[in-house]
């Protein structure tokens, strides 16, 4: 076989035949890559899915986190989960062909969960299930539910079956959601920490800036009402706060699970979020139509904190054109507010699915004339960039590696722009300074580019479809 001309596919794909970050976006499937259109098991590329949901239980305190899937993406997930700062150790139950075609490895789960299950260490135990494990049909329904008072969490979370690590963090938020509201309604529970709220809450789902609930809640205070809990939760008797709300805002719109609980407990669910000036206003109304708030209040609210957003949105404007693109399910809210600072956004993708709670931001973008992709593609980002030539692009990594590749100024979406308030005025000219420092690098890649201009490319990549002339094939 020509060593120039093997197969490497597979080894893109992973041992597992992961295809999640494919490094040309191609549709990379186990053993062979297809340029077929993507089928139902296709997903967009992201991160190993499993990721949002071990994230969610290691920042809970008293859980404890069990893994069970193949080694290399344990270690993968383990990696990453103490690369982002997890402070809690992350369980693993192995398992080998025998383990699994025998049924063993049920049971080596069922014995860990049992030797976890100590209630002066935990509130409860979470098992997510890996691909392989699931793929195989491993039963986590059938493991206690619960172990001398410690509760038992088993969840699926296949990078076949999940789309997005986001969506992840729902799928276990809303089993332990599903699981508080059960223990609510067989009897008393546990009081949150320093006493019910006096006033009504809205819980808040989607993990965001820290400052950010803060800001909701001074912005609901005219109306009578207060910021809930925030889900993903960081303790269980949270939980029972979270549900005990007058609503909940799907501040990030994938929480399909998570908002079918708080519907089960007959609290109305709210889309969109207090973004920019519109976003604020039409929020606001939303919030105080689905709590019974008089008219009069809920103009109080928007009177009391409209003006100062407006300020701040004038004084930290953002001149330019700007893609945005992520896996994180806000993004449809940074363009909104991207738009209000003054900035031209033509294009938005956002690798989370389309669900009614997104639809208000959805409206006000498409009126903006912006073009709204669900379930986005790195190639429908790329070709974005490429169409486009924005002034900077908001995107993944590999978006991101694109456009510098372009000379066109680009930041990551997680670290740069999920890491800054996004409601309120806060939010209002927070965009403003980092974006306007990048596209003021615009030069200083186009200098770049120019440097290194070849390197890289082409004949200087290193990679070779045939065998040089004068090279002898192994073969
Ligand atoms: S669990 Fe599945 S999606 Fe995650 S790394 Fe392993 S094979 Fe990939």
């Amino acid at each position: 076989m020509n060593p120039f001309d093997h197969d490497t596919s597979r080894e893109r794909a992973g041992a597992t035949g992961c295809r999640i970050g494919a490094p040309d976006g191609a549709a990379v499937s186990g053993a062979a890559r297809s340029d077929a259109k993507p089928g139902p098991h296709d997903q967009p590329q992201s991160m190993c899915p499993a990721f949002g949901a071990l994230r969610v239980g290691l920042r809970m305190w008293r859980t404890a986190s069990v893994l069970c899937g193949s080694a290399c993406c344990v270690y993968g997930l383990t990696f990453t989960s103490h690369f982002y700062g997890a402070r809690r150790p992350v369980g693993y139950v192995p398992f080998d062909s025998e383990t699994l075609v025998t049924g063993r490895l049920f049971e080596d789960i069922r014995d860990a969960v049992h030797d976890l299950a100590d209630p002066a260490r935990y509130d409860a135990v979470v098992v997510i299930s890996l691909c392989v494990p699931t793929a195989s049909g491993v039963p986590l329904r059938l493991l206690p539910k619960e172990i001398n008072g410690v509760r038992v969490i088993g969840i699926d979370v296949p990078g076949f079956g999940v789309g997005t690590h986001a969506e992840a963090k729902d799928v276990l938020s809303g089993a332990m959601l599903r699981y508080a509201r059960t223990e609510a309604m067989l009897g008393p529970v546990q009081a949150p920490r320093g006493g019910p709220s006096e006033r009504p809450t809205v819980t808040l789902m989607g993990e965001m800036f820290p400052a950010d609930p803060v800001g909701i809640g001074a912005m609901l205070e005219p109306m009578g009402l207060a910021a809930g809990p925030v889900v993903p939760t960081r303790e269980w008797r949270e939980l029972y706060a979270s549900l005990d709300c007058a609503a909940a805002a799907a501040i990030h719109p994938f929480y399909v699970n998570g908002a079918r609980e708080f519907e089960a407990a007959g609290r109305p669910v709210v889309g969109s979020a207090p973004v920019g000036r519109d976003g604020t206003a039409a929020w606001l109304g939303a919030i105080g139509d689905a709590c019974g708030i008089a008219a009069d209040k809920v103009a109080e609210a928007q009177n009391r904190i409209l003006p100062a957003i407006g300020a701040a949105l004038a004084g930290k404007p953002i001149d330019g054109c700007i893609t945005v693109s992520g896996y994180e399910g806000s993004e449809l809210l940074v363009a909104r507010l991207l738009i209000e600072s003054g900035a031209e956004v033509p294009y938005v993708g956002t690798a989370a699915p389309r669900t009614p709670w997104s639809d208000p931001d959805r409206a006000w973008l498409e009126t903006k004339g912006v073009a709204v992709t669900y379930r986005a593609t790195l190639e429908d980002d790329i070709r974005a960039v490429e169409d486009i030539r924005p002034d900077v692009a908001i995107g993944t990594t590999p978006v991101v590696q694109k456009a510098k590749q372009m000379a066109i100024p680009a930041l990551y979406f997680t670290n740069l722009i999920s890491a800054r308030p996004l409601m309120g005025p806060a939010g209002a000219g927070s965009l403003a300074q980092v974006l306007n420092a990048a596209m003021a690098n615009k030069d200083r890649f186009e200098t770049m580019k120019a440097f290194f201009a070849g390197v890289g490319e082409g004949d200087a990549a290193g990679v070779w479809h045939e065998a040089p002339e004068g090279v002898d094939s192994c073969s």
